[in-house]
């Protein structure tokens, strides 16, 4: 077993070792074999590696080199699941300590820990820092304990989990375990926050690059309640396992339905179904090649599963964080970010956490809506310093034109303050035009009445809605039938006397020319038409062999593995196990029907 094999004189070798034979893989990428030297030399360390970097590795491999048992405290049951099932088919000796085991089950699997059968142990936080479990895993010997998506236990963020906070009590309670913290979203603040809360001042801290150059950013101002357009999105990518998140539940059925008569295979998913009915619509997504699910932002983190294609925002995430953990498409308008700044005051928190989410919302706005490199601004959010344009996101292909549009919109900030924010955006813009229905007397004795009527009624919906993003204009929610008033007064003032300039952009364009293009992670697996035979033909096998196992097709090749196999056509065991992803446990499981299938295909 790896975890008593001898250890060559540098440790790195072993684990290169481990992550050849084990796992399938040539070398390390990017910052990985800095991360698991540090590990290897008994210290502990913070990572941040971008979403599909590779940070799991991170802590696997450690676990497996070092003499012990590698305790893995995640927040997320499902992923905990899979992490292990894939574990288990890379030959790995892994484990979850749940909740739910029987007794029978648990004695049996503490038996294992404390007789030195296992490699890997997953569990909760809580579960972990429960006194009994703690005092007994402190007696066996660890390898290390990794902190997954670590950045839960900062305040100020999205995913923020009351619970993590206990783990900081690990540096006292197992002083000589290194503890290895990795998430993949923290800008320098929230890095602060986990080090100071995880006990990590003094280790060494990783920061990947968030440059993400596979995949191309583009995000979409809404137009009227978005189910079209999102409806659209998904119909250019057929066949394609996909993710839409919603801000509600409700807006999750109701898309989920929509989407379902439009002929996808859609499911919702949200906290507001049976615990039973949720496992199961996650099971068979899991299970499904395609397939979509559509599900309220808060269970963003727990849907992995690489074989994903796409992933919209139907409704935009909470901060660049959280937009950097899927990054997806997002469809967004001004209606969002006032309710989502509505919501975030209605919370039982400090006015200081407030008040640093509020602005991360902005921020996230600013960046949807801005005009330069989405891929740059998120960098330089992330705090990294002289960032170039990335030349392949929306913004960066077809840069905005901004026309001034200063003198429209005194226009319509007088007409909302003339109307007294009595009224929708819809009938502003009909004052504004002079279209107004059954007009009464008093409106039309109005100066503002139909001092728009020159320009097209489109123009002063886009500006409407770019006033509000400003704060010139705000919103009152008044019950689902919000009503238009004059905003930010400073702002108003300046606009008034020409101090302050507005810019519109040309929306519509852009929306049709980023149509067809390929979103997000659509672009990721190329299939040369002269593979596609066998590629499908090992993508048939892979669904029978999952279906027998009961485990998501991924866990046992991922689409990216079929797809190499299918583009090099191994004849022998040599040549599978040079494919990427083709490790000893698998080349020896599946090895002999995988040849088979590249013999008759
Ligand atoms: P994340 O950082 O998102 O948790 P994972 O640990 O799940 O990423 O890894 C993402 C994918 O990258 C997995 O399919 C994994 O097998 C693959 N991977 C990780 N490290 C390497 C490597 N050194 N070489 C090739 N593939 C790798
Ligand atoms: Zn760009």
């Amino acid at each position: 077993m790896p975890s008593t094999a001898p250890i060559p004189r540098d440790p790195l070798d072993a684990a290169r070792a481990i992550l050849r034979d084990t796992f399938g893989h040539a070398d390390f990428r990017g910052l990985q074999a800095g991360v698991v030297g540090e590990v290897l030399a008994g210290r502990s360390a913070l990572a941040v590696l971008p979403t599909g970097g590779g940070k799991s590795l991170c802590y696997q491999i450690p676990a497996l080199v070092r003499p012990g048992l590698g305790l893995v405290v995640s927040p997320l049951i499902a992923l905990m699941a899979d992490q292990v099932a894939a574990l288990q088919q890379a030959g790995v000796r892994a484990a979850r300590l749940e909740s739910g085991l029987s007794l029978d089950d648990r004695s049996a699997l503490w038996r294992r820990i404390e007789g030195g059968e296992l490699d890997l142990l997953y569990l909760s936080p809580e579960a972990l820092m429960a006194g009994p479990t703690l005092d007994r895993l402190a007696r066996t010997p660890l390898a290390l304990i990794a902190v997954d998506e670590a950045h839960c236990v900062s305040q100020w963020g999205h995913d923020f989990r009351p619970e993590y906070r206990m783990l900081g009590r690990l540096a006292d309670a197992l002083p000589d375990v290194p503890r290895l913290a990795v998430t993949a979203t923290a800008d320098a603040r929230t890095r602060e926050d986990i080090r100071r809360e995880l006990r990590l001042e003094g280790c060494a801290e990783f920061v990947d690059s968030f440059a993400r150059p596979e995949l191309a950013l583009s995000a979409e101002r809404k137009r009227g309640k978005g189910h079209a357009r999102v409806a659209e999105l998904v119909a250019a990518r057929p066949g394609r396992a996909g993710v839409i998140y919603c801000g509600s539940r409700d807006g999750a059925e109701i898309l989920a339905e929509a989407l379902r008569k439009d002929g996808v295979d859609a499911t919702a998913y949200h906290a507001g179904l049976d615990k039973d009915v949720r496992a199961e619509r996650l099971e068979q997504f899991l299970e499904a090649e395609a397939g979509v699910m559509v599900a309220t932002i808060a269970f963003g983190m727990g849907i992995d599963k690489p074989d994903v294609r796409f992933v919209i925002h139907a409704d935009p995430p909470a901060s660049i964080e959280a937009y950097w953990q899927e990054v997806g498409i997002p469809l967004y308008g001004s209606a969002d970010l006032a309710w989502a700044l509505r919501r975030l005051d209605s919370r039982d928190t400090s006015a200081e956490v407030k008040s640093v989410q509020a602005r991360k919302a902005r921020q996230l706005y600013a960046m949807l809506d801005g005009a330069t490199c989405r891929a740059a601004a998120v960098r330089r959010y992330f705090g990294e310093e002289a960032v170039q344009v990335c030349g392949q996101c929306d913004l960066c292909l077809a840069p905005p034109k901004l026309t001034d549009a200063t003198e429209l919109a005194q226009k319509a900030l007088s007409a909302a303050h003339r109307l007294g924010g009595r009224f929708g955006r819809g009938r502003l813009v009909d004052h504004l035009t002079g279209k107004t229905k059954d007009v009464m007397d008093s409106e039309k004795a109005l100066s503002t009445w139909a001092i728009g009527a020159d320009t097209a009624a489109n123009t002063w919906r886009d500006l409407v809605d770019q006033l509000l993003f400003e704060g010139l204009l705000k919103e009152d929610p008044n019950d689902g039938r919000p009503l238009v008033g004059l905003g930010d007064a400073d702002g108003v003032r300046a606009v008034y006397r020409g101090e302050r300039r507005v810019s519109v952009r040309e929306q519509l364009a852009a929306a049709k020319s980023s149509r067809g293009r390929k979103g997000a992670k659509a672009a990721s697996l190329y299939v040369d038409p002269a593979d596609v035979h066998l590629f499908e033909a090992l993508r048939g096998w892979r669904r029978e062999e999952a279906g027998r196992q009961h485990v998501p097709p991924y866990v046992i090749f991922h689409d990216a593995t079929l797809a190499a196999i299918a583009g090099s056509r191994p004849r022998t065991e040599s040549a599978l196990r040079a494919v990427d992803g083709v490790g000893e446990g698998k080349l020896a499981r599946y090895g002999e029907a995988v040849l088979k299938l590249v013999r008759e295909n």
